[in-house]
């Protein structure tokens, strides 16, 4: 019996695997693999599941990347249906996870079925890795897996990552990098007075906007060949202060930067730091700043294998797929340092929403699209 993707979805929807809570989805797909003829190795890192299955042992490996995991269900008065019970209605499959992601990895494992008895010999491997790990913080998922691979010199040869990356229709949106994410936290620290003594006082309010006011009225770039232009955006400014009649002696501030391959988060520090310690010595301040990086921009320059899932995706839903770097960070920022990736998936439009849906067309539609890329890659 082949796997039915729409069954598998369900089943997947059905483990409220609320991250970092696995509730038996790895496992679920392990022993889907398994039926396939896969070996599934768990791999845990603290309290995170993750599963790296292989069938075949030649080159080349080619590998699809996805999470089980999936965002909390919101307010759940809100949805029409129970999130966790896998409801198709008008032809919509709704739940937590429909299209990010437990449906296109559905559609994987579905293809993969199909595949087998069309080319039961194909020459080289297949692999799926798996993660827990990658709604939250993903320091124990995908990242931790790759070291791992690396570490014993398992060669992914071209990975694709079945995050959801259409905007409304499927078909319209691929992905072949990212931009970088850097996040800095920034502390200004005056010194305390009164009010009425303001000169026995210095004030680090107005010295954090007008920090924040010249990192805002940079223009970092005009986008490059494939990205965007890069932007930065304040995101919290904080002053603790109980009283109306005290200076403040220091203000925080937080903001985030979504950067293309202009940048890196090196030179942004860089840029960054002058522009604080120039404001900060004009105005007797002194100031704290700390980063965290999520990832640096990337691209997978189109090879081969792009243009024939391009095609692929183009012949079955009628729309060519724009090749992007836009949107946020993904799993594919830790895979690219041992494997071109692209990624490709289901319709994201409802992703971490309520009534998070998927297509039941699409998801057919999305299974033979796999299909056929794995037929072309093992012609
Ligand atoms: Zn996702």
């Amino acid at each position: 019996m082949p796997i039915n993707e729409l069954k598998l979805a369900k089943e997947l929807i059905r483990r409220p695997s609320v991250t970092p809570k696995d509730a038996g989805a790895i496992n679920l797909l392990a022993k889907n693999l398994q039926s396939l003829g896969f070996k599934c190795q768990i791999m845990n890192f603290k309290n995170i599941k993750n599963l790296y299955a292989k069938l075949g042992k030649l080159a080349p490996n080619f590998c699809f990347a996805g999470h089980t995991d999936v965002v909390p269900v919101g307010n759940l008065k809100s949805w029409s249906v129970n999130p966790f019970s896998g409801i198709v209605k008008n032809n919509k499959l709704i739940g937590r996870g429909a299209n990010d992601m437990k449906g296109s990895i559905a559609c994987f494992v579905a293809a993969l079925s199909q595949f087998k008895k069309i080319k039961p010999k194909f020459k080289g491997s297949i692999s799926l890795l798996i993660t827990g790990d990658e709604e939250a913080v993903a320091i124990n998922g995908t990242k931790k897996v790759i070291e791992k691979l690396k570490k014993r010199k398992e060669k992914i040869n071209f990975c694709l990552v079945g995050e959801p990356t259409n905007l409304t229709k499927l078909g319209q949106m691929m992905k072949i990098g990212r931009r970088g994410s850097i996040t800095g936290y920034l502390t200004v620290y005056g010194t305390q007075g009164h009010v009425a003594y303001p000169h026995q006082a210095n004030n680090p309010a107005p010295v954090i906007i007008k920090i924040l006011n010249q990192i805002t009225d940079i223009k970092l770039d005009n986008g490059t060949k494939n990205f965007q232009s890069s932007n930065l955006e304040v995101v919290k400014i904080n002053i603790k202060n109980t009283a109306d009649n005290i200076i403040p002696a220091e203000a925080t501030a937080t903001f985030n930067i979504r950067f293309n391959n202009a940048h890196s988060s090196g030179s942004l520090k860089k840029k960054l730091n002058k522009i604080f310690g120039n404001v900060c010595r004009k105005n007797q301040c002194t100031f704290k700043i700390s980063y965290m990086v999520s990832g640096e921009a990337f691209i997978t320059t189109p090879n081969k294998t792009t243009y024939m899932i391009q095609k692929i995706i183009k012949k079955i839903t009628k729309i060519k797929p724009k090749l992007s770097t836009t949107g946020g960070i993904s799993d594919a920022r830790f895979i690219r340092k041992i494997s071109p990736c692209v990624e490709f998936g289901l319709v994201g439009k409802t992703a971490h929403m309520v009534d998070e849906m998927a297509s039941v067309t699409d998801l057919k539609k999305l299974k033979k699209i796999y299909l056929n890329i794995l037929l072309n890659y093992f012609k």
